[in-house]
């Protein structure tokens, strides 16, 4: 499989895989979703907290702040060299100890290592004069399969088109264009071509396939493949995707380990 960055900005970043199978896809993307971890809050031990919200609300607020995440820095509970027990490598401690009046926000959670809040501006809870929270939590890095606060973001995968233009006349061509303002079709002397390096980096909306299909011939091609991830903010998109691969083939290692037990 051959793996080039189509297109990346903060929110989203799209990846075009080549030579490559749905199936093999579709387990990148699983993984990715499930499989990669990243840090959340998972204890809390609450001190005092006279606001109105349960402490149990407020647990489960705090699950789900996205905190930056290291994962070099970083290692699963059970794959730690303290087995489990909890230490720096492990697990990150977080205070949050407000005095009301005021708005309780996830930029309130403070930390002395640098897995900070992705966000500093979720509201946890609203304090009056005189009410106050006092709140240590313990985030640990886990797996999405868990819970979806240890999920990473989101990932899609979608085939590359591969589209024919059919015989047609100029006023067809120009009443498929009106509906299309796709960037890879256009019209060029009254008829309608494809640009097929812009199908890539551009998405065809259904409405213009609708409007011109009595022109064009779609199909798609299932050994181009482009990944659309979305991450949530603890760690990046390429991050994501790496790690996935380096997971599944653990995983696929483990596999074969244990049929080759099987034989
Ligand atoms: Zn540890």
């Amino acid at each position: 499989m051959k793996v080039k960055v189509i297109s990346e900005n903060e929110k989203k970043t799209k990846i075009l895989m080549t030579e490559t199978t749905p199936e093999e896809a579709n387990a990148i993307r699983r993984t990715i979703i499930s499989e990669v971890p990243v840090l959340a809050i998972e204890d809390v031990v609450v001190v005092n907290n006279s606001s109105a919200m349960y402490d149990e609300m407020i647990a489960l607020r705090l699950g789900l702040i996205p905190l930056k995440t290291d994962l070099k820095l970083l290692n699963l509970p059970e794959k730690c060299s303290c087995k489990g027990k909890g230490c720096n490598k492990c697990r990150v401690e977080y205070f949050l100890k407000e005095k009301g009046p005021k708005v309780v926000y996830s930029g309130d959670l403070k930390t002395e290592t640098g897995f900070e809040p992705v966000f500093k501006d979720i509201p946890i809870t609203k304090l009056m004069e005189g009410q106050e929270v006092n709140i240590k939590c313990i985030a640990v890095l886990g797996k999405g399969l868990e819970h979806t606060k240890w999920s990473p973001g989101l990932a899609v995968h979608s085939y590359v088109p591969v589209i024919n233009v059919k015989k047609h006349t100029e006023k067809e061509a120009k009443e498929c264009i009106k509906h299309c303002d796709c960037e890879a079709i256009k019209l060029e002397k009254g008829k309608i071509v494809i640009d097929n390096d812009k199908l890539i980096y551009s998405e065809i909306k259904d409405s213009c396939l609708d409007a011109c299909k009595n022109i064009l011939d779609v199909k798609w091609d299932d050994t181009r493949i482009i990944m659309t991830i979305e991450p949530w903010g603890q760690i990046d998109a390429k991050t994501m995707f790496n790690e996935a691969t380096k997971i599944l083939k653990e995983n696929y290692e483990e596999f074969l380990k244990e049929i080759k037990k099987l034989n």
